[in-house]
């Protein structure tokens, strides 16, 4: 474990230990404040920012994917997009991270999950003891609606092949939904997402875990979640070291 996140999780008032072989964090402590939670989840200090673009490698098969949603006009959005946002991270990652589409920041970056929002959800991760590097993020749509409006069924449909193929190229282990529309069009459900936390689901035709929570733009609106977030990235954890037991 790397020392910026052992002095991490210590601001945030996990105990954690870590098994030398798997070098994971293995154990962490119920007894978790409000405020500390909230504390560190919001902390933007010692998050290290994404890796620049260019640095992002990808095997052949997620290259020549990611070069095909590049052209794609498969809905209106590709006719407002400044760019499409395929998704960031290690190809050979357990966790997969699945928001909703991109927003402005993301649409002039190229890149899921930046900004404010992107900086919490970096937090997240390394409250869990991943970083961002570790895991692949990538969104529902590639194509930022306008307005950041809520995504069109037609456009959820006309993108869901690209996701699809990404979690069969990458394999990961385990899915976080974050916010409601990436779990409910992930699950085919229309259920509050305050119903859908703190339960396991699995992707569809899969039994590929997934694990719902808030989206970290949600949190910045009601940081009181955030304690509610942490459960539920207790579970994922959980249920991860669970799955190669
Ligand atoms: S949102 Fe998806 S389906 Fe629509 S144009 Fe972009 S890449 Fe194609």
């Amino acid at each position: 474990m790397q020392a910026y996140q052992q002095q991490y999780l210590k601001e945030m008032g996990i105990d954690v230990w870590v098994d030398r072989q798997a070098e994971q964090v293995l154990n962490v402590s119920e007894d978790i404040t409000a405020s500390n939670v909230s504390k560190a989840i919001t902390s933007e200090r010692q998050i290290p920012e994404p890796a620049p673009k260019s640095v992002q490698v990808f095997p052949e098969a997620l290259a020549t994917l990611k070069k095909e949603v590049s052209t794609c006009e498969k809905c209106e959005l590709h006719t407002s997009r400044t760019q499409t946002v395929f998704g960031v991270g290690n190809p050979d990652a357990d966790w997969l991270i699945i928001g909703e589409a991109p927003g402005a920041d993301e649409d002039r970056q190229g890149e899921p999950f930046v900004g404010r929002a992107g900086q919490l959800l970096n937090s997240m991760l390394l409250a869990m003891g991943l970083k961002r590097e570790q895991v692949f993020i990538a969104n529902i749509l590639k194509c930022r609606p306008p307005d950041n409006r809520d995504p069109k069924i037609g456009e959820v449909i006309a993108c869901e092949s690209y996701l699809r193929q990404q979690i069969d190229l990458i394999k990961p282990k385990i899915i976080l939904a974050v916010g409601r529309i990436a779990a409910q069009n992930l699950l085919k459900v229309d259920t509050p997402i305050g119903k859908m936390r703190g339960n396991q689901y699995q992707y569809p035709d899969s039994k590929l875990p997934v694990i719902v929570t808030y989206h970290p733009a949600y949190l910045l609106r009601s940081p009181r979640e955030k304690r509610k977030v942490w459960e539920d990235l207790k579970i994922a954890m959980r249920l991860y070291k669970n799955i190669d037991a």
